[in-house]
C-alpha cells in the first residue's frame, strides 16, 4: 500500500470510530487534504459551513487568503497538508469544546505520524495549545518552536494567527502576513539542521 492508500484507509477508518459528538450534526467529516509528501502542514480549528458542505478544509474567505499567502512564498497548496484539529463543523461555527477536541485528537495524531512534516504551522490559538497549552499566540506566534513529541515523530513548530481572525483586522493581517514570509527561511532552517 502506498502512502496515498494508507492516508485515505487512516480517514476512512477514524471517520467510522471517530467518538466526537459533532459527527451528528456535521454533514460530512472534513478530514484534510494535500500531498502526503507535504513538508509543512498546516493545522486549523475545525470545518466551517462551506467546508462542512463540501468535505474540504479552508476552502471559505479564510482559505482564500491562505492561499494567497501560500503564493506569495510560491508555495502551492497542492504542495502542502492542510487539516484541522477538529475533523466536524461545530454548530454555528462556536468554537470546540475540550470534549471534541479530545476525541478528534487520535485522528489528527495518526495523520501527522504518518506524513511526517519537517513542519507543523498552527493556524491560530487552538491548534497551538493542542500541543503548546502554556503559550499564548500573542507570544509564540512568528518563532519556531521546537519540542519532542514521541506519539508524533514531529519536532520542529510554528504558530500563525488565525486567518480567519487576521482577514479583517489590519494590524493582526500585518502581522501574519510578516509572519507567513519566515516559513521558507525556517525550513531551510530546519533542513540544514538534519543533515
Ligand atoms: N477555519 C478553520 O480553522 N478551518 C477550516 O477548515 C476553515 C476555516
Amino acid at each position: 500500500m502506498n502512502k496515498q492508500e494508507k492516508l485515505e484507509k487512516l480517514n476512512k477508518k477514524c471517520d467510522e470510530i471517530c467518538p466526537c459528538a459533532l459527527r451528528h450534526s456535521a454533514t460530512q467529516a472534513v478530514p484534510g487534504e494535500g500531498s502526503v509528501d507535504a513538508e509543512i502542514m498546516f493545522i486549523g480549528e475545525a470545518p466551517g459551513r462551506n467546508e462542512d458542505i463540501h468535505g474540504r478544509p479552508f476552502i471559505g474567505a479564510a482559505g482564500k487568503f491562505l492561499d494567497e499567502m501560500l503564493e506569495s512564498i510560491k508555495i502551492s497548496r497542492e504542495d502542502v497538508f492542510i487539516t484541522n484539529i477538529v475533523k466536524y463543523r461545530p454548530p454555528n461555527n462556536r468554537d470546540p469544546l475540550p470534549e471534541e477536541v479530545r476525541d478528534c485528537l487520535p485522528w489528527l495524531e495518526k495523520q501527522i505520524k504518518l506524513i511526517k512534516p519537517k513542519l507543523v504551522v498552527f493556524l491560530g490559538r487552538h491548534a497551538l495549545n493542542r500541543f503548546f497549552p502554556d503559550e499564548q499566540i500573542s507570544e509564540a506566534h512568528g518563532k519556531l518552536l521546537k519540542k519532542k513529541i514521541k506519539k508524533i515523530t514531529v519536532s520542529n513548530f510554528f504558530a500563525l494567527y488565525h486567518p480567519a481572525a487576521a482577514l479583517y483586522n489590519g494590524s493582526l493581517r500585518e502581522v501574519l502576513l510578516k509572519d507567513f514570509k519566515k516559513i521558507p527561511k525556517i525550513l531551510k532552517k530546519i533542513s540544514s539542521e538534519e543533515k
